[in-house]
Parts: structure tokens; sequence; C-alpha cells
């Protein structure tokens, strides 16, 4: 019988989970406001974290006008030509944006930047609980996954690696 090896991965530090990116996909407004009253109350009674967790609205200028966004998609603001390019004043407010958030959170790449950013959306379409990763080698998200996929019916993955491999997956 052959024993599955023991693998010490690095430890997470540091994990931020986004609502709002869209303006109009109101659940992850929803848990990061959750999760930031939840946060209050942990710091009340000054508990210490294990993990450093940031809760961000992405998009605040859409979701007060429940617009998916107001000049750009937000998503797709994060490449690096985006985030350092030129700017000017009269930049879209999502490029703006972008390179806020890379600051808060990043810088994208870096040593500095996040563990892990758990971007929250909402679909119209009847998918159920869905997982959007950009490697199929992520320990992290694997990790993840294999624990949703144990507690959720109908889940299901997709990973895209520079948008031209598209593999999706569905658990029953
Ligand atoms: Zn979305």
């Amino acid at each position: 019988m052959e024993v599955d090896k023991v693998v010490a991965l690095p430890r997470l530090s540091r994990v931020a989970v986004c609502g709002g990116t869209h303006g109009n996909e109101l659940s992850g407004v929803y848990l990061v406001r959750e999760l930031l009253k939840a946060k209050e109350k942990v710091m009340e009674k000054e508990e210490e974290e294990s993990v450093s967790v940031l809760m961000v609205l992405s998009n605040p200028r859409a979701m007060q006008q429940c617009r998916r966004y107001i000049d750009t998609d937000l998503n797709r603001c994060f490449t690096h030509a985006t985030l350092s390019g030129p700017m000017s004043d009269m930049a879209p407010y999502e490029i703006m944006r972008s390179r806020e958030l890379n600051a808060m959170l990043g810088p994208k790449g870096s040593p500095e930047a996040v563990d892990l950013v758990c971007d929250l959306h909402n679909t119209t379409a009847n998918m159920g609980l869905c997982l959007i990763a950009y490697s199929d080698c992520d320990w992290i998200c694997l990790h993840i996954f294999r624990h949703l996929q144990a507690s959720h019916h109908r889940s299901y993955i997709h990973m895209e690696k520079k948008l031209i491999l598209c593999l999706r997956v569905r658990f029953t």
C-alpha cells in the first residue's frame, strides 16, 4: 500500500477578499460587509488572527450606482501594461482604481503582494458554485476547490491559462 507523503507548504500570511469588482454583483458586496462586521467583533475581543485577511470593496462608485462599471471593466484593468503605463487625471475611473488596489494588495507579482485574492462575483447562469483559477497547479486553489467540492453538490472549476486554455469540470 502506498502512503501519501506529507508535504510542507508555505503558510499563507495575507489574504484579500474582494467584493463589488462588478458593482451590480451584490453577493460579494454583502459578504465583504459581513466579514468586516465579523472582523470588528474579533478586534473587540482582542483575539489575534493567524492570517491577515483584508476585506476590500473593489469598485465603490459602480456599487453606489449598482452598475457593472463606470468607465471600463475593472476586471480587465489588472494587466502589467495597465498598472504601469502612463497615467493622467482623465484616465477612466476603473484604471485609477486598479492602481489603488494594486498599491493596496500588490504590487502584482511582487513578494509584498498578498498570497491569495478571492474576488467574489455573481452570475445569472444556473451553474451553482463556480471557481475560476488561472493555474492548474496552484496548491492553495486546489485545496480550496477540494474543500468546496466535498461540501457542494454542484460546483464548477474553470481554469484559464493566459486566456487560451479553458477547462471546465463539473463535479456532481
Ligand atoms: Zn463579475
